[in-house]
């Protein structure tokens, strides 16, 4: 920001906010002038002014990744994960389409048991007794409820993940996990190559010049509201080359390697004493391309991968009644109108973040998201291409369309660095479609049609 009040903005921001889409379901309004300035010859000229447009406000999208927040704008970043994984597995946006032959793996893990909750569970495509209980004297727990259960619960039952006794079930442990499972991945990322080094029979400097761990993963609530991860990972050469790694590191020792490092614990101190937090027994990995999906039968190819990740990049916790935005007094949880154990994690959130507890911020700020205030989606360096290079390349290629010839600077010069933009009276109008424009419906409509696009798309 300069004296005067003006700012200088880079050719290429320009370009990602001149004319947007604005198919966005609520995009921010502003309003304002962008001028050039020749640095040579101290002259000015308009190259930009919202006043040309209508309503007289530029319509920014909000880039909301949420899908219950922002259908449009969701869609467009799901769509980017997807071609983000997907160049991770099979190449293409410039990695080469050798790296289908490196090893790599799509590996699940998941929290340990709280308790007894309400579950699908499958042998082939038979659905099993959820706890079946024959003996009387063992169905009831120390609070005297039943915790038999000898339904064949349907796909999308809403008992599905609910504990058999909420007085039993340990929502502290639930929490807490939920609160560190960003860390205890971490811990996971740290061990992996040196797991892989003991298997290897090499030294973790011998295998740090051979070898780079690399992954994207998403974080997903279960039903019963901790979150599990998925990954790819995958095994290259150091480098930005996207080299194979040597012979010896093969999918099958890197899934002996994520099975051991699954095991790492996180100590966490509460309540006078170290709870060790750690995954569930039930790490499920599998070697991308030469496996299938249990519950489909389909062989794991890289789209139906691609596809799986992306779909959980853009959600969040998708239950009814819980609240989308933070919590901000205890007396709002009891008049939440969600379950009862969505509530019961949410309050215990609540209470952790007490100064007689923890005192620790994290947890009332995502009590709301039962504990868990992590990213959805994260990726180590070097995955594949990233979001920016994504949308960089969407933009250019819009603007080459517009520009046939190559961009002109306000004087008919090809751009270079002796001209800059200067914002003039950029301001904040608003978010939210104008009335004045007729830009809301056709947003409404082209938000509905992307979303059946994707639908199609996913469906496959
Ligand atoms: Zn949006
Ligand atoms: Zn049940
Ligand atoms: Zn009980």
């Amino acid at each position: 920001m300069t004296a005067d009040g003006t700012m200088t903005v880079s050719w290429a921001d320009f370009r990602a906010w001149e004319r947007q889409l604005t198919t966005c379901t609520h995009p921010i309004r502003l309003r304002g002038r962008i001028d050039a300035l020749d640095l040579a010859t101290g002259e000015l000229a308009p190259v930009y002014d919202t006043a040309a447009e209508d309503g007289g406000v530029l319509h920014v999208a909000c880039g909301n990744r949420r899908e219950t927040v922002c259908p449009a704008c969701s869609a467009v970043y799901k769509r980017d994960a997807r071609q983000l994984v997907r160049a991770g597995l099979a190449g293409g946006k410039g990695i080469p389409e050798t790296i289908t032959a490196h090893p790599c793996v799509f590996a699940t893990l998941t929290a340990p048991s709280f308790g007894p909750v309400h579950a699908r569970r499958m042998r082939g495509k038979t659905v099993l007794p959820c706890h079946p209980r024959r003996d009387a004297n063992a169905r009831r727990c120390h609070h005297g409820r039943d915790i038999s259960c000898p339904t064949r619960h349907a796909e999308g039952d809403p008992r599905l993940g609910q504990p058999m006794c909420g007085d039993c079930y340990d929502y502290t442990s639930a929490v807490l996990f939920n609160a560190y499972a960003g860390d205890l991945w971490r811990r996971f990322v740290t061990y992996l190559p040196r797991r892989l080094a003991r298997l290897a029979g090499v030294t973790q400097k011998m295998l740090h010049a051979q070898l780079s761990v690399r992954f994207v993963k998403v974080a997903e609530y279960q039903a019963r509201g901790v979150v599990h991860f998925h990954a790819v990972i995958r095994l290259d050469a150091p480098g930005e080359d996207y080299q194979p790694p040597p012979a010896a590191y093969t999918a099958d020792l890197l899934c002996d390697a994520i099975d051991q490092a699954a095991a790492v614990a996180l100590p966490v101190e509460h309540g006078g004493q170290v709870l060790m937090l750690g995954f569930g027994t039930q790490t499920d990995r599998r070697p991308v391309r030469h496996d299938t999906i249990v519950s489909t039968g389909k062989p794991l190819d890289v789209d139906a991968v691609a596809n799986y990740i992306a779909k959980y990049a853009t959600k969040t916790l998708h239950a009814p009644g819980v609240p989308d935005t933070r919590i901000r007094h205890a007396a709002e949880i009891p008049g939440l109108r969600c379950s009862a154990h969505y509530r019961a994690m949410i309050s215990t959130a609540w209470d952790l973040g007490s100064r007689q507890a923890t005192g620790e911020a994290r947890f009332r700020q995502w009590a709301h998201m039962l504990g868990y205030g992590g990213h959805f989606l994260t990726k180590s360096r070097r995955y594949s291409v990233t979001f920016g290079q994504l949308r960089a390349a969407r933009t250019s290629y819009r603007r080459a369309q517009r520009h046939p010839g190559g961009e002109r600077d306000p004087w008919g010069r090809p751009l270079d660095e002796t001209v800059v933009l200067i914002l003039s009276t950029w301001t904040y109008a608003g978010t939210g479609h104008s009335t004045a424009t007729p830009g809301a419906e056709l947003a409404t409509a082209s938000a509905a049609r992307a979303r059946e696009h994707h639908g199609q798309a996913t469906t496959r």
